[in-house]
Parts: C-alpha cells; structure tokens; sequence
C-alpha cells in the first residue's frame, strides 16, 4: 500500500519531525478518505518551536528591523501568496471541502489582509505626553508583546490565521500557529513562503496536532505572552481560564447563533438570498451563519417558500467541480453532530419543510441537505445552541420590538443581519442589535479594514481593523527629567 504524504511541524524555517515520532491521518471529507498524514504535536514539539520564536523575537535581525521593511516582508508575503493562490485554495478545498470557488474567491483577497498590515506596520507608534512641568519628558513606545500563540479552527483555516498573522507580525512579535487537526494542510502549504517572503527563521512556526496535547501545552507555556484563538465557545472558556491563571493577554473569537430578520418592506428576492447565502454558505459552517431567520408576519409565507424552493435546488457535490454550491461538512464528528440537532428539532416539535437528511452523492463523504425548519420557537434548543451546518430555523414576528427581543435573546453576539429598505429602521436596529456586527441588505461582507468582535459569548477582543495593535502590543511609559538643576526635596512626587 502507498504511504501518504507525510508533513512534520514547521519550526525554525526548517521541517522539524514531532518529538513523539508519530502522525495522523487526515481525512478529504468529499470522499472520507485519508489524504496525508501531518506530526502529532505534543509539549515536546511546542517546546521546540516556542523556543524558536522567542530566540526570534531577541534576535536583531527581527528585532532591529525597522518597522517600515517589517511591513515591506508582510508585502512580499501577500504576493506570495497571491502567486500560491491557485495551490492553496485546491489544498483547503481537498482538506475542510470549501468549495474551490470560494476557496479561490476567498485566496484573491487573502493578500490584501497582509498589504493592510504591512501599511499599518510603520505607524504603530506611542506618543508624547503633556508634562505639568517643562522638566519632566514623559513618552509612550508601543511594543510587542513577545510569542504570540495562534490557535485556529477547521472552517477556514488561511483566512482566520491571516487574521492573527498579519497583525502580530506587523508589530514585531513572533509566532507559534496550532491548526485545527482536521485541518492543517493549507497552512502547511503556506509555511515554506514565510522564509521565502524573508522573515527570519523561527518569527513564524507551525506545530500541528489535538487540541489537548498540542494546543494545551501552547497556551500554557512560560514564553507565551499572548493567546489569540478562534474555535469553539467551550474551549474559549477553557483557554480563558488558562491564560487568566498566568495573567496573560488572550482574544476569543467564538460560536454564534446569528438572527437574520426579515422586514416587509424589504426586497425580499435579495432577503431570500441573504437567508441562503448567510445559513448554507460553506455548509452552514461559519461563525456567522445567519441560522435564526426571523421574518415579519406579513412576509413570512412568501420568504419561506421562496428560501425552501432555493435551497432544494442547492446542487450538493464534489466542492471541487464548479457547478456545485454546497459541498460537505469538514469532519464526520460535524455531520453527526448535525443529524442529532436535526432530531432534536424534530422531536421538539419542528417541522422540516426541505432537508433533513443525508443526500445521495456517490461520493462517499460527510454531506447533508440544507435543512429549513418551521414551527420552532427561539428558546428550542435547536434555536438557541450552535449546530455549525446547513440547519436554518424561521420564526415569525409582528413587530420590530418583538423581533429585536428575539434576536437578543440568544447567549451569542456575533451577527445579526437586517432586510428593509426603510433606513431609520437600518440605524435603530444596528443600535440595539447585541451583536459585534450587522449587516444590512447584505450578510457575510467582511474586509481586513472592519472590526470583528464577538460580544457575549462569541467572543472576547477584537479582530481586523487598526484597534487590533493594542491587542499585539503593550504600552510603556517612558519619563526622562531633562532638568540640569540639582535634584529637589526627595518627599515630594515630581509630575
Ligand atoms: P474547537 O474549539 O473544537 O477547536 C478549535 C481549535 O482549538 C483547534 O485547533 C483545536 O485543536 C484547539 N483546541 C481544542 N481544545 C483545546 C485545548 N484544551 N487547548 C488548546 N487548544 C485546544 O473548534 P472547531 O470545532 O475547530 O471550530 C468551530 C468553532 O469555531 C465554531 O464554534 C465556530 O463558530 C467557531 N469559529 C468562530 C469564528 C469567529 O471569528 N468568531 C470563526 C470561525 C469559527
């Protein structure tokens, strides 16, 4: 039997076997089918490579660079991996079964997260502050935090690591990355270009593994000054409390069970398609898949039938082949945990008006239908807890007081999406949805230039955006006494 290809960890610019000796299998969930093997990381590994980026974050060929050439290397890194696009997008299409066209939709404006950053490297800066007395020279310098430890989830994997990378990277820390097990290809893929792009050996490493024996030990390391993590809400909590008993920084981008509402008024063709794009985009794997559509009475019949008819037709398949629009979900753990929601909702009294099962592909991988329920209500579990598939629940509502009430009534804060044309409505709904975003007239827009936050329990920090330096640096105060006269009284506080 041929050997698959087998990847070890990415630690000081070099491949780097795991301590342990061993690897895992991962499985292209399109066929269900092993495809490579990548090192099974475990405390020894992690060792390894935060050793590696701390060496990096003292070494003067990182340390001394100036900050306008750090930005020049996040450039080159954004071209390269424009020139790679082609190679990444197939890898992460063949790894979490994205489908290629979103993977390549998605790989043309990856480089755009490192030319933000890379413009934004040389204008981290701190500032001088007023002084009661002339004397008395008081300055801020923003500086980096030291290792950074990314930890990262199954569903998109380059763009939720650009995320962190670019940022960090552009205020000068280094970095240890722990993918997600079931995904570690595409990243993979990209380590080789970090070298390439110039950045010194170790400033960014790649250990792969579990979440229990790699990702552990990361965020309980002594050198790991900062925890920047995406994935589930559970284990944020647990990362949290980690990092909170080493009184470290971390940021939280978590789970969300997001209301998308629909008003009257609205161009309910486009509202229609919002539903589909926000709930069966990427098979309902999303942070921010708008799962709770909450429609006006008046429109509720016509926006059910038009989401139902569409999402009939989804052409489920290879997410390689550009006709398909729905490919599988990542990892079989998900399509169970699907199914089981599916039941749930049945036996809570749902009514499936389209899916609610496995379709037939011939494919042999971890495919669903994209599934519509009615007749639930928002304190079901299926409305309240995160399935993470194509599992979308429509509710009615009268008023826009009512559908509000709703929408907040949910432990997440990640999205909301708004459908009307009347724009006072627009304003008040966005002032009152507890969400990090609202999206109106549109769902899922996102760029490197617009904060992404979690409230509640989606999430801890911000993401994209210039406010995400503070989160990559920490501020020192620096008082300099430019006095030439012999010191004064020693009791008395000089300000
Ligand atoms: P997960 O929490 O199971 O795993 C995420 C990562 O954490 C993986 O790399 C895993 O190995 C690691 N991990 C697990 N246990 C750990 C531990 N004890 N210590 C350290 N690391 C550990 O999440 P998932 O199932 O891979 O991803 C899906 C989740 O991610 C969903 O809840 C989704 O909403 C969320 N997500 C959020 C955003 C956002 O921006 N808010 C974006 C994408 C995904």
């Amino acid at each position: 039997m041929n050997r698959l290809p087998r990847h070890d960890h990415y630690i000081a610019g070099e491949w780097t076997a795991p301590a342990e000796g061993e690897w895992f299998a991962s499985v292209n969930p399109a066929t269900a089918e092993p495809w490579y093997e990548a090192a099974n990381g475990t405390a020894a590994d992690v060792e390894r490579a935060v050793g590696a980026a701390r060496a990096a974050f003292e070494d003067p060929r990182w340390r001394d660079l100036s900050q306008t050439r750090r930005g020049r290397l996040l450039r080159t890194l954004g071209d390269l991996i424009g020139e790679h696009a082609e190679e990444l997008a197939r890898t992460e299409s063949l790894d979490n079964g994205k489908l290629l066209r979103e993977m390549r939709a998605q790989l043309a404006g990856l480089p755009e997260y490192f030319y933000y950053y890379a413009g934004l490297a040389d204008k981290i800066q701190g500032e001088v502050i007023p002084g009661a007395s002339r004397e008395l020279l008081n300055y801020t310098l923003r500086e980096p935090v030291g290792v950074v430890g990314a930890i990262t989830p199954w569903n998109s994997p380059l763009l939720l690591t650009a995320t962190k990378l670019a940022p960090a990277l552009a205020a000068g820390n280094t970095m240890v990355i722990k993918p997600s097990e079931h995904t570690s290809a595409s990243l993979l893929a990209l380590a080789p270009l970090f070298e390439r792009a110039g950045f010194p050996p170790g400033v960014v490493n790649v250990v792969t593994g579990f979440g229990a024996t790699a990702g552990g030990p990361l965020t309980e390391h002594r050198d790991v000054a900062k925890v920047s993590f995406t994935g589930s809400t559970g284990t944020g909590r647990r990362i949290a409390r980690t990092c909170a008993d080493r009184l470290i920084r971390c940021t939280l981008e978590l789970g969300g069970k997001s209301p998308n509402i629909i008003f009257p008024d609205a161009d309910l063709g486009s509202a229609a398609m919002g539903v589909i794009a926000g709930v069966f985009a990427a098979a309902g794997q999303t942070c921010v898949a708008g799962s709770r559509v909450l429609v006006h009475r008046e429109v509720y019949d016509e926006i059910l039938e038009r989401v139902s008819a569409r999402a009939a037709t989804i052409a489920i398949g290879d997410p390689l082949d550009d006709a398909t629009e729905l490919g599988p979900l990542a990892i079989a753990e998900q399509l169970e945990k699907v199914e089981s929601y599916v039941d749930l909702g049945r036996s809570e009294g749902g009514k499936v008006v389209c899916g609610g099962a496995r379709p037939d592909t011939g494919l042999g991988g971890y495919f669903y239908s994209p599934t519509v329920f009615t007749g639930v209500d928002n304190t079901l579990r299926i409305c309240q807890e995160e399935i993470f598939g194509p599992v979308a629940t429509v509710m009615p509502f009268d008023s826009e007081e009512e559908a509000l009430s709703i929408a907040n009534n949910s432990a997440y804060g990640l999205a909301a999406g708004v459908w009307t044309r009347d724009v006072n409505r627009v304003h008040r709904m966005a002032a009152r949805l507890e969400a990090g975003t609202v999206w109106a007239n549109t769902y899922r827009s996102m760029s490197p230039m617009s904060p992404r936050a979690g409230f509640k329990n989606s999430g801890m920090g911000t993401e994209h955006g210039t406010e995400v330096v503070r989160e990559y640096t920490r501020l020192k105060s620096v008082w300099i006494n430019t006095s030439e006269e012999p010191a004064g009284d020693p009791f008395i506080l000089r300000s």
